[in-house]
């Protein structure tokens, strides 16, 4: 049985170099030897919408991307907060399928829960209230008829004032709250949960009425990258 592997939180851009080496490392390595691969939100650092898909770094990215699904390997990628604007038109380009969030779906023949992490932040109520505004299909198509370079330029804004404000926030509020967790596990029916975002990897079990349930945090990939990945082996956390 061929491995299925986990990654998020790359925040892919072109200033840093190191990581798209890594990435690329990545993708000609454990990624073709895979059966699939999920990208669980955050991609990119940033997504201005699918016709940013001629910009060079995109075009880069998407060919790399393109090139594993051409060799066999299944490619799901979910959104994250910063790669929300990712349509069908870069999915059709690397032949991925875009997945919900969360998705429940069998990994290993066991029932697995695969969100992108952030609606479980739910101690940070400013970054909530963002998140529904900027979700919202109305405001997405209003911001989607703006020209490229306009949506560009309000994103990098909108980029520093969040590491700004980043600084601010204590650490505890920018990590999942343990109530929303368990609220998941229970409505989906205690599976096992994957989610990056919060950039803590870690192995998490969770004990609710009587059921384990293992939850996985997947690495960012900022200082260096790593994935999750399930083999008749087991699972386990690989850093790059
Ligand atoms: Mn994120």
């Amino acid at each position: 049985m061929k491995p299925v592997l986990f990654i998020s939180d790359l925040h892919l851009s072109p200033e840093r170099s190191a990581v798209n080496r890594l990435f690329h490392v990545f993708l000609n390595g454990p990624a073709r030897a895979a059966e699939a691969l999920y990208v669980l939100g955050d991609l990119f650092d940033s997504w201005a919408g699918d016709d940013d898909l001629d910009d060079p770094f995109n075009r880069e990215m998407v060919a790399a991307l393109g090139q594993l699904t051409g060799h066999g390997v299944v490619l799901y990628v979910m959104h994250g907060n910063r790669d929300l604007l990712m349509g069908e038109r870069f999915a059709a380009a690397c032949r991925a399928v875009l997945l919900p969030d969360p998705t429940l779906t069998h990994v290993c023949r066991v029932p697995t829960l695969l969100m992108h992490g952030d609606t479980l932040c739910t101690d940070d109520a400013a970054y909530q209230a963002f998140r529904a505004q900027v979700r919202d299909p109305a405001f997405q198509a209003a911001f989607l008829a703006k020209p490229l370079a306009e949506r560009k330029a309000f994103i990098g804004q909108l980029r520093s004032r969040s590491e700004a404000e980043k600084g601010q926030k204590p650490a505890e509020i920018m990590d999942v709250n343990p109530g929303a967790v368990e609220a998941e596990l229970r409505r989906h029916g205690f599976p096992r949960l994957i989610h990056g975002h919060t950039h803590r990897p870690a192995r998490h079990l969770h004990d609710l009425e009587g059921r384990c349930c293992e939850r996985w945090v997947l690495p960012d990939w900022y200082e260096r990258g790593g994935y999750l990945a399930c083999d008749e082996g087991g699972w386990r956390l690989v850093a790059l």
